[in-house]
């Protein structure tokens, strides 16, 4: 995948934020180097966020996004300043910009509350470094920012920008563990067989993103694949059933895949995969657990990553539903969310059922985890509710060792 092919997802989302005036807009364009954003002394001269697609070294490709100021006022002013604070939490890293000629304000601290309570890598910029002499940096120190990430920069000037973009890329790097789809899961030369339902649901011509992410992890990861269709599989396995080392399925035909593939055979599903790359596993095998004690007046959230069209088919708003009654034996009531439409407060729900996340930040997948967790919601995922309903979870999980001990206990 080329940087500049790299799918929104994948790439790092860093948003400038600050109050009017603060110089967000010029920070950036100077970060990126290029008028981008407008930008002029009047406050309030971004009224929208705007993204820019990059590549920072050493991070690799990555979205910067200039805010409007948290102060912003009037009617528009409000919505445009729920725009940025919905934005804190979906970044992947935060720039927070300060005004120097100005002491720090109520609102910046509560900014770098929030930001430091998500543990969302951030970079504190005190700009307009032309125009003030030394800026105390004790009240950010006593809200709990890292003076090493504390920069003294100069929009206007271009002063401290280089010093600010290596910051951007610490702060990122201090964080990141890595994790990979199912290349951990392989040895250079092993042979992976896909299965890949190909129904009127499918998108025509192509496959879905979390399919292509996954073959090119096996490629890197040294690997081989096979994809097939779920006719396939048994024919399949008695040509090259010796050399196969793991199969992957789409969780809808995950019933029928498992009685094909033989038992001493590794069988997981994309789903899975990526609610452990992009999620945590271990709290959605615990949460689908629940589906067993659901109040009858429960309501269940079932949520997509997808805006759109949604790529995953009628699986959320049909099949999970209908499999979701026979498991429970009645009917619940159900809510649907889809892109950024997950709901802040999870408290009026007994489960959350969220799909693999393709379309989604790795951090927006793990701040639902939290959010959840922090509600006390069980939450889980499409591919483990579906390997549960189906009686195939822990086969499902035999991939994973440590998890499926868990599910043992
Ligand atoms: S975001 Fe979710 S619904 Fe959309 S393609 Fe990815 S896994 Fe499917």
């Amino acid at each position: 995948m080329s940087l500049n092919s790299a799918p929104s997802s994948e790439r790092v989302h860093i948003a400038f934020f600050g109050m009017r005036n603060a110089g967000k807009s010029s920070l950036m364009n100077a970060v990126i180097n290029q008028d981008l954003s407008v930008v002029s002394p009047v406050a309030g001269t971004t009224t929208d966020i705007v993204r820019k697609s990059m590549e920072l070294l050493p991070v690799g490709p990555v979205v910067m996004i200039d805010t409007p100021g948290l102060d912003d006022e009037g009617e528009l002013g409000e919505l445009r300043k729920g725009k940025a604070e919905s934005m804190i939490a979906r970044s992947d890293a935060a720039v927070i910009v300060l005004d120097s000629t100005k002491p720090i304000s109520e609102m910046e601290l509560s900014l770098i509350s929030r930001i430091l309570s998500l543990r969302i890598p951030y970079v504190v910029a005190v700009n307009k470094s032309d125009l003030a002499g030394e800026y105390d940096t004790q009240p950010l120190i006593s809200a709990g920012v890292d003076r090493r990430f504390i920069v003294s920069v100069s929009a206007l000037e271009k002063k401290g920008i280089k010093e600010l973009k290596e910051k951007i890329a610490e702060s990122i790097g201090r964080e990141e563990e890595e994790r990979f789809i199912v290349r951990d899961l392989i040895s250079p030369g092993d042979l992976v067989m896909l299965v890949i339902p190909v129904d009127k649901a499918a998108p025509k011509g192509r496959l879905i993103l979390p399919q292509q992410q996954t073959i090119r992890d096996i490629l890197d990861g040294g690997g081989r694949c096979i994809a097939v269709k779920e006719d396939e599989v048994a024919s399949t396995i008695s040509e090259l059933g010796k050399h196969i080392r793991l199969v992957i399925t789409d969780s809808q035909v995950f019933g029928k895949v498992s009685k094909e593939v033989p038992p001493s055979m590794p069988l997981t599903s994309f789903s899975i995969l990526f609610a452990r790359y992009k999620g945590n596993l271990e709290q959605a095998v615990k949460g689908v657990a629940a589906i067993r004690t659901l109040p009858d007046d429960a309501r269940i959230l079932i949520s997509e990553g997808c805006t759109h069209h949604r790529q995953c088919g009628d699986i959320g708003t049909e099949k999970i539903p209908s499999w979701l009654e026979e498991a429970a034996g009645r009917k619940h009531e159900l809510s649907f969310s889809s892109g950024t439409g997950f709901p802040d407060d999870l408290s009026p729900y007994s489960l959350v059922i969220h799909c693999g996340g393709c379309m989604l930040t790795e951090r927006e997948m793990r701040r639902r985890y939290r959010s959840a967790e922090d509600s006390g919601v069980p939450m889980t995922n499409y591919g483990i509710f579906i390997a549960s309903v189906h009686g195939i979870l822990s086969r499902a999980l035999a991939p994973f060792p440590e998890i499926l001990s868990y599910l043992q206990r």
